[in-house]
C-alpha cells in the first residue's frame, strides 16, 4: 500500500498509489472534476470541489480510493 492523501477543508481522499491504474475512470465520474492523471496515478488536486457522491470509490476497479465520507 502506498496511500497519497489529498486533504481538503471538509473531505480527505486517500488514493493508493501501489494499485492505481491511471486508467482515469475516477476522473470520468466525477462531477466536480476533482481528479486529474499525473505521471500515471489519479490526483484529487481539486478535494475541494467535491460534492461526496461517492462515485469515485464506487467505479474504481480496484478499490483504490478511500473517502472520509464513503465507506
Ligand atoms: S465523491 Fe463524487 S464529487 Fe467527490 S471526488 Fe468522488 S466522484 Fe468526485
Ligand atoms: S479509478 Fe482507481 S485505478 Fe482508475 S485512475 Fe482512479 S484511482 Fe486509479
Amino acid at each position: 500500500m502506498d496511500l497519497r492523501e489529498f486533504k481538503g477543508k471538509e473531505v480527505v481522499i486517500k488514493i493508493d498509489y501501489a494499485i492505481c491504474g491511471g486508467a482515469g475512470e475516477c476522473a470520468d465520474v466525477c462531477p466536480s472534476d476533482v481528479f486529474e492523471i499525473i505521471e500515471g496515478k489519479a490526483a484529487a488536486t481539486n478535494v475541494d470541489e467535491c460534492i461526496e457522491c461517492c462515485s469515485c470509490v464506487e467505479v474504481c476497479p480496484v478499490d483504490a480510493i478511500l473517502h472520509s465520507s464513503c465507506d
